[in-house]
């Protein structure tokens, strides 16, 4: 290595040391977010050594013997297991390890709180909410993999961070995307942000086809492997509006600065266009590893396993507008975030009902939209403000009963 090589190195090294001893949490580290984590960790250990991004706590709700493996190779001071049945299996997983032990919701949210530089939010669902807050609540940077909290929550989760000094990466990846273009100048001289939708697996299916749609056919997205709930989300194009709602949040941008473009080959995350006439983008390969490394390294930038980009091999980059007839989920997220206040909650609970339903069979594919839509009807708190935690978990609850109600409703 001549004289120049080395001195650049070392100082490389120097600026990156920092940002490598970070240490971090991963909440729902057993999902599909939390494999592709702990993956980045694992590879930036071999790329740098194995003393960087020490891990401070893993966390997942069922899947005990994947909690242990991850433990066992990860090598956290704490491994949680949600569900407290499963208490005993972890603990007899883990001894001699050294590794500490903790089950029930309460010890995710005290993974959450226990100090670390950085937690990964990739637990599904609004339960994300409660732990989210409690690294919130420390001034932690939140890596924020999981939506359905911000599209729950979103006054809430503002009023917590005004009063912390956290700061939010997102992770889903059209936000880091927008987080990127935008690069912190704020959005004030935007005109438009457009979020990117690969269409998921219905994309050019006749609502013929979809009202006949399979739990399998509905999961297998043709660009992306995800959880079960966001590939569902991903087929009705009800992701499509949660990232909305969540880009609405996240980048304090009203719902008429927003917009939805399908882009069946996934390489274009957003687009961004300012008052100029300039319309910057972001892509890359649809590797959730790429927003993972990014938000664990931000702001500096760190070697990551994912894919790369080969434009010439992807040959051609289509875009259309959504079809609103035939994915009516994203028309009734985008009214929800018009309306404001308990809307999203609601219309988020529904969801998570609703799909939850159709992953067990109970419900057909277009009754998703049905329920959800029949919810927020039957729901006249979703004109209620939404500035309390308090509020918004009973709001969420109550949804989750009505939508409850109407998924049987449905099937008779
Ligand atoms: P997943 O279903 O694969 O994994 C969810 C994880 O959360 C698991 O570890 C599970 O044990 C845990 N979990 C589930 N319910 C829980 C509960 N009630 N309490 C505590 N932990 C619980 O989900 P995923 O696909 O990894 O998605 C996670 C989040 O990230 C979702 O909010 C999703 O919208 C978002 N997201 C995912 C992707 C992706 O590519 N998978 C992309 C963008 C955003
Ligand atoms: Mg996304």
């Amino acid at each position: 290595m001549n004289a120049l090589a080395a001195t650049r190195s070392a100082f490389e090294v120097t600026e990156l040391e920092p940002v490598l001893a970070r240490s971090v949490t991963v909440l729902g580290s057993t999902g599909s977010i939390g494999v592709s984590t702990l993956d980045v960790v694992s590879h930036a250990r071999k790329a740098y050594g194995e003393h960087v991004m020490p891990v401070e706590a893993i966390t997942a709700q069922g899947r005990v013997d994947d909690l242990i493996k991850q433990a066992r190779e990860i090598k956290p001071k704490l491994a949680v297991i949600g569900d407290d049945k499963l208490y005993a299996q972890l603990k007899d997983g883990l001894a001699g390890t050294g590794i500490e032990v903790a089950a029930g919701r309460k010890a995710v949210i005290e993974a959450a709180a226990r100090p670390s530089s950085t937690v990964m939010v990739a637990i599904m669902g609004a339960a994300a909410l409660e732990p989210a807050l409690a690294a919130v609540a420390r001034s932690a940077t939140v890596a924020l993999a999981n939506k359905e909290c911000i599209v729950a929550a979103g006054g809430v989760f503002h009023k917590a961070l005004s009063a912390s000094t956290a700061a939010v990466i997102p992770v889903d990846s059209e936000h880091n995307a927008v987080f990127q273009v935008l690069n912190g100048e704020g959005a004030h001289e935007v005109e438009k942000v457009i979020l990117t939708a690969s269409g998921g697996p219905f994309r050019d299916k006749t609502l013929e086809e979809m009202a006949i749609a399979t739990v399998e056919q509905a999961v297998a997205h043709p660009n992306w492997s995800m959880g079960a709930k966001i590939s569902v989300d991903s087929a009705t194009l009800m992701n499509k509006g949660l990232e909305l709602i969540e880009a609405h949040f996240l980048f304090a941008l009203p719902p008429e600065k927003l917009d939805v473009l399908v882009h069946p080959q996934s390489i274009v995350h957003c687009l961004v266009s300012y008052e100029d006439g300039t319309t910057l983008a972001h892509l890359s390969a649809p590797d959730m590893r790429t927003p993972i490394a990014h938000a664990l390294a931000w702001p500096r930038r760190i070697s990551s396993p994912s894919r790369r980009l080969d434009l010439a091999a992807v040959g051609q980059l289509n875009f259309r507008k959504p079809d609103h007839e035939r994915f009516r989920c994203l028309g009734l997220a985008m009214e929800a975030m018009r309306v404001g206040k308990l809307a999203p909650t609601i219309l988020n609970a529904a969801n998570e009902i609703a799909v939850d339903a159709f992953l067990n069979r109970r419900i057909g594919f277009l009754d998703i939209p049905r329920v959800v839509e029949t919810t927020l009807s039957e729901s006249p708190e979703a004109n209620t403000a939404a500035d309390t935690l308090d509020g918004v978990l009973a709001a969420d609850a109550r949804a989750r009963e009505r939508a409850g109600e109407i998924c049987r409703r449905v099937v008779n």
